[in-house]
């Protein structure tokens, strides 16, 4: 889960820029509506390039899950999940799951991970 290329990719700063707030923001089409993410420079939804960054409520409810057992990166040590998470608001995103391990259906809110020289990354947390 390196984020370096990310980082440096101009469509994604303002969410970079959000994130260092502990700010979940994803992409609004001032056309249709439509929330989208990963950033993108228009919207997958009818093409338009005026795109707003929203902040969302960091609520969603996990899609998929899966337990990695082997060591990937150094500040992570396994085992530990990496889930696909339907954000409330639609798009789905993938994040690492802290604390409690997580099953598909189970609601989740956004907790932050910070890093050593780069931006927090959101992960999520189980929730009642
Ligand atoms: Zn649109």
């Amino acid at each position: 889960m390196s984020d370096r290329m990310q980082i440096d990719d101009p469509v994604l700063w303002p969410y970079w820029e959000a994130a260092q707030r502990h700010e979940l923001k994803v992409q609004r089409c001032q056309a249709c509506g439509h929330h989208q993410h990963y950033p993108r420079p228009f919207c997958l939804e009818c093409d338009h390039d005026a795109l707003d960054w929203v902040a969302v409520s960091g609520r969603g409810t996990v899609h998929s899950v899966t337990t990695v057992h082997i060591q990937l990166l150094p500040e992570l040590k396994p085992p530990y999940q990496v889930a696909l998470i339907d954000l409330a608001e639609g798009p789905r995103l993938v994040a690492g799951i802290t604390g409690p391990a997580c099953a598909i259906g189970d609601a989740v809110s956004v907790v932050w991970r910070e890093r050593d020289g780069l931006p927090p990354l959101p992960d999520f947390t189980t929730v009642a």
